[in-house]
Formats: structure tokens, C-alpha cells, sequence
């Protein structure tokens, strides 16, 4: 699972040691603020132990619902748009607006409620030859 970052626009590449152009750190990030900080991503959209599906689920889907599904799979759905989130305020019931979870490469960046969207196809990584990683610089 390939993510463009909302920030940069670029893919979210999967860490390899040789590939110093996928030396690159992302960052999850929520409306409340919480960041999850991924510095060899493994394309599992999983970032800091922390997966973004699963991380949908927990900030729209209801305490019951979550107690009822796999927040991983829930979350997918609501990726997918395959179930809707309702909400009902006096009698009347509208579709949620969803909080997307938002992946960025700098992590000063505002969180601003705009969906990460999947990469169809990724190029491989730009040559870094320069990189200034904590690995690079230890050889
Ligand atoms: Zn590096």
C-alpha cells in the first residue's frame, strides 16, 4: 500500500537499505494532533505501529461499532466508501464528514481534512546519493 503524501505529493516508498532514495521519514497525522512517525516504511500503511485503517475506524466509526468489527477492516470500508457513517441530529440523519487521517513529510504541516489518496503506480525511488540519513552517515 502506497500512499501519496497530502503534503509533497509524492509516494510513500518502501524503505530499502541499498535504495538511499527511499530514505525518507513520513508522518501520520490527526486532527487532535496525534503524529505517528514511520522512518522505514514497509508498505503496510502502518505507521509507527500505528495502521492508518485501523486509525480511520477509531476516529469516525462509534465505540459499538468498533467493539463489533475489526477496526483494520472497518476502517478499509470506510476508505472504500462501502458502508457510510450516519449521523443523527433531532430527527434527522445525514452522512458523516469523515476525519482522514492525513500522511505528510513535514510534520509541521496542518492537519487539513483532505483524504490520502493510494498510489495506482509508483515509480521507483529517485538516486540519492547525498543522503544524510542516520544509516548513510554511520558508513
Ligand atoms: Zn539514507
Amino acid at each position: 500500500m502506497i500512499f501519496i503524501t497530502n503534503d509533497t505529493q509524492k509516494p510513500t516508498y518502501i524503505w530499502s537499505k541499498l535504495e538511499t532514495g527511499t530514505h525518507r521519514i513520513y508522518h501520520m497525522k490527526t486532527e487532535d494532533n496525534q503524529v505517528y512517525t514511520e522512518t522505514r516504511y514497509k508498505g503496510d500503511a502502518t505507521f509507527n505501529n500505528k495502521n492508518f485503517y485501523a486509525l480511520v475506524a477509531e476516529l469516525n466509526a462509534t465505540k459499538a461499532m468498533l467493539s463489533k468489527n475489526d477496526p483494520q477492516e472497518l476502517g478499509q470500508k470506510i476508505y472504500n466508501g462501502t458502508i457510510k457513517l450516519i449521523s443523527r441530529k433531532g430527527g434527522e440523519s445525514k452522512y458523516k464528514e469523515i476525519k482522514w487521517p492525513i500522511i505528510l513529510e513535514d510534520d509541521e504541516r496542518k492537519w487539513t481534512n483532505v483524504k490520502p489518496v493510494i498510489a495506482t503506480t509508483v515509480l521507483p525511488p529517485p538516486l540519492n546519493n547525498d543522503c544524510e540519513c542516520d544509516i548513510c552517515i554511520e558508513e
